[in-house]
């Protein structure tokens, strides 16, 4: 494993790159302080905002909104375009951020930057499809039709576990609908941070585009309630924790703002008899332990019919156990480290309740060997006799959860009987055990697939789920309508007044 000074630098090489003014960010008295998950120890510090000035970057982003709003969404597509090519040129240096502050294996990492890059294709695209719909008018001489009008300024709120495509997904999008944006990502990530809006400033520059239009607010989450209270603040895209959203979409709700919330997750993966194991157990091995458990779309349970329990929790048992540990950035490591190291404490907390529920934990669980400070786990693979207490609950970190069931009513029950709604799949191949699961009494979750696992979407679908997830929609499919306000206009060509429902008013 590299030192902290090499990754330091490593850091320091790619943020120059990216555009960043080292000297004016990374300054030794700053509150947040970057660290490695790799070493778990400290990058640098990094200047913090304050309250006030979260109100400036809204203010600021409050006027170019007058200017942004008229120009042609087209046109706001050009920025996009450039910012994703410019992502491109470096998408390298922000897999290093990536890798370096959230601990993602390299191969993910590269991922993530290139879902910055297709949803910036994605939203280029959109910026000449904002369709409104004209409808049918009940009086004669009028036309009824909805137009889509940008809506105002968007706080986007993200998580340390996709410190850069989250943001992405929701600027691309913000900015061909008309609208700028003020972020406030994680205090553990904060360089990926740096380094993504050094690049929209730059293609900002290129295009024209105006002063304020973007601005990133460093700091924990008082900096993120600066934003969700502030009522210039249109619309608050949180991502993060259940408990986040918890507090954050009442107080947005109470001053009659918008939110998009996008929480937490319980997803399970379903195999049935019919299933082709060799792709069930690949799949649930990815969903399971890649990212080391800390994608919100993790598969956190297992509901395996009991004809073939044993031999399926044999084979991802003995795959865990294959699955290399170490260096992020080596060829061939699978597992990165957990975040910090309360997250270690939580899975380990998590796992002692397992095991006074009587859980037998059939595979890993401990400190993985890696010559490092940081915290690598061996992915944990746990029977539980029933589905309650901590199974209910999100332990961000590689925990699956067995359970069996012998008919394909109680695998779809025990799938719904969370309070979480946001991935899932189904391994089958009974065509109607497929439609059952994806029919209305099928799945709850917002995303459920058929012989693929629970994370890894494209950008192309809306991105979110149910319940305690929030019920936020971002990425692609029809997402986009959240960040925009729907106008109904009716259009009298007539030369009289005719009044809706026939009502005759003298
Ligand atoms: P977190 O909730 O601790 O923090 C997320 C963000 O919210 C951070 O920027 C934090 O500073 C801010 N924040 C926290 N409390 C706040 C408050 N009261 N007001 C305003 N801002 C506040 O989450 P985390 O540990 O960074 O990320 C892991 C969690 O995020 C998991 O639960 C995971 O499932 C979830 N997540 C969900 C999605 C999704 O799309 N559904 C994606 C990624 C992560």
């Amino acid at each position: 494993m590299k030192t902290t000074a090499e990754f330091r630098a490593r850091a320091e090489a790619a943020l120059a790159a990216l555009g960043v003014d080292h000297d004016a960010w990374c300054v030794d008295d700053g509150a947040v302080r970057a660290r490695s998950p790799l070493t778990g120890e400290e990058l640098c510090g990094v200047r913090t905002h304050t309250a006030a000035e979260v109100a400036d970057a809204v203010a600021a982003a409050s006027e170019a909104f007058l200017t942004w709003r008229e120009v042609p969404a087209p046109v706001r597509g050009a920025l996009v375009k450039r910012l994703g090519e410019l992502i491109g040129e470096h998408k390298e240096d922000l897999a290093a951020l990536v890798t370096i502050e959230a601990g993602k294996i390299h191969t993910e990492a590269l991922g993530e930057v290139q879902e910055m890059i297709d949803i910036c294709d994605f939203a280029v695209g959109l910026s000449r499809q904002l369709y409104g719909r004209t409808m049918p008018s009940e009086r004669v001489g009028h036309r009824l039709q909805e137009t889509w009008q940008p809506l105002g300024v968007v706080g986007v709120i993200s998580a340390f576990n996709f410190p850069v495509a989250v943001w992405s997904w929701n600027t691309a999008i913000a900015l061909v609908c008309g609208d700028p944006v003020v972020w406030k990502p994680s205090e553990l990530t904060p360089l990926c941070a740096l380094g993504c809006d050094a690049l929209l400033r730059r293609a900002m520059a290129e295009v024209g585009a105006p002063e304020g239009l973007h601005a990133v607010v460093i700091g924990d989450r008082a900096i993120g309630e600066a934003l969700v209270d502030d009522p210039r603040v249109a619309l608050v895209s949180a991502t993060g924790s259940t408990r986040m959203g918890r507090e954050v979409g009442p107080r947005v709700a109470a001053r009659f703002g918008r939110s998009l919330l996008e929480l937490g997750g319980n997803n399970a993966v379903i195999v049935t008899p019919s299933a082709n194991l060799d792709q069930a157990v690949s799949s649930i091995v990815f969903g399971a332990a890649g990212t080391a458990g800390q994608r919100c779309t993790s598969t956190r349970r297992l509901l395996v019919h009991e004809s073939v329990a044993d031999e399926v929790v044999g084979r991802v048992a003995r795959a865990f156990e294959s699955l290399q540990a170490g260096d992020p950035f080596a060829d061939g490591v699978l597992l990165g480290p957990l975040v910090n190291e309360a997250a270690f404490d939580a899975m380990q907390a998590s796992l002692e309740k397992a095991r006074a529920q009587g859980g037998e934990v059939v595979s890993g669980g401990e400190r993985a060997d890696v010559d490092a400070d940081g915290f690598w786990v061996r992915p944990a693979l746990v029977r539980m006799p029933a589905q309650e207490g901590v199974v209910l609950t999100e332990t961000f970190a590689p925990i699956l959860y067995v359970l069996t069931w012998s008919d394909f009513d109680e695998a779809i029950a025990l799938h719904n009987a969370v309070p979480q709604g946001l991935s899932s799949g189904l391994f089958s191949n009974d065509v109607l055990e497929a439609e059952r699961y994806l029919g209305a009494s099928g799945a709850d979750t917002g995303i459920a697939n058929v012989n693929a696992g629970t994370s890894g979407a494209e950008i192309g679908g809306a991105f979110g789920g149910e319940k305690e997830t929030g019920g936020g929609r971002e990425s692609g499919s029809d997402a986009w309508r959240a960040y925009m306000r729907r106008a109904t206009n009716t259009i009298n060509y007539s030369g009289s007044v005719q009044l809706a429902q026939g009502v005759d008013f003298g």
